[in-house]
């Protein structure tokens, strides 16, 4: 399903290079459920943007379902994001200008079907019912990253990746989206990747791997 081959990161900046990534080989299963850990800088978040498309390699590959989506042009990456992943951001990426409800179900919208009925039902099973109509601004940070966590269930595609995705939560919301997410990813049989800093919420996935310095290390 997801495969890198001999991938290295280099970020260079004013001349100077930072090596990120390096000699990562990954398989992960379709289905499969997965926890990235490690401490802060050690490149999770960079590895989980080149699974989803978000950025390159500088060398090695990167197939999802056969397709190595590093030699992608950025058209077909834009297409591949669009159908193929959801992303749960540590920033959330919510649409500002656009209410709870909207920023749900844009996936749908951008696929020309909307689903409002579906955005609904996921607002409510993170714990946001009554409250569709209220924009970013008008949330708190937790209740932002709830509709993230939302739209990447309403989006429907067989991968999520989520980066810290109950890191804005108290320990209540966080069990209970956990839980939303698991029972999703069971019925449709969604590979899932989180990057997380909670051993609890990593221990109930099928596997973690452990990034220390740009290198899996477990
Ligand atoms: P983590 O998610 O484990 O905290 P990151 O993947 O965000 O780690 O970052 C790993 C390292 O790469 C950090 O040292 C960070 O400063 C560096 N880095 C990340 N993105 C960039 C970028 N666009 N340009 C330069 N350096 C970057």
């Amino acid at each position: 399903m997801i495969k890198l081959q001999n991938v290295n990161k280099v970020y260079t900046e004013n001349g100077e290079e930072t090596k990120v990534l390096t000699d990562i080989d990954l398989h992960i299963k379709r289905g499969e459920k997965v926890a990235i850990v490690g401490p802060s800088g050690s490149g999770k978040t960079t590895l989980l943007s080149l699974m989803s498309g978000l950025d390159t390699p500088t060398e090695g590959s990167v197939y999802v379902d056969d397709s190595d989506i590093s030699k992608y042009t950025e058209t077909q990456l834009a297409n591949f994001r669009n159908k193929s992943v959801s992303i749960v951001f540590q920033s959330f990426e919510l649409v500002q200008a656009f209410t709870a409800i909207e920023n749900v179900t844009l996936p749908s919208r951008i696929s020309g079907k909307v689903n409002n009925e579906l955005g609904i039902k996921f607002l409510e099973k993170v714990g946001l019912k009554g409250k569709e109509s209220r924009y970013p601004r008008e949330l708190s940070g937790g209740e932002q990253q709830r509709v993230a966590i939302a739209r990447s269930l309403a989006a429907e595609t067989d991968i999520i990746f989520a980066d810290e995705p109950t890191g804005n939560l108290d320990s209540a919301n966080g069990k209970k989206v956990l839980e939303v997410f698991l029972e999703n990813i069971k019925e449709n049989n969604k590979t899932f990747v989180i990057v997380t800093h909670d051993m609890n919420i990593a221990s109930v996935m099928d596997r973690i791997i452990k990034i220390e310095a740009g290198k899996i290390v477990l």
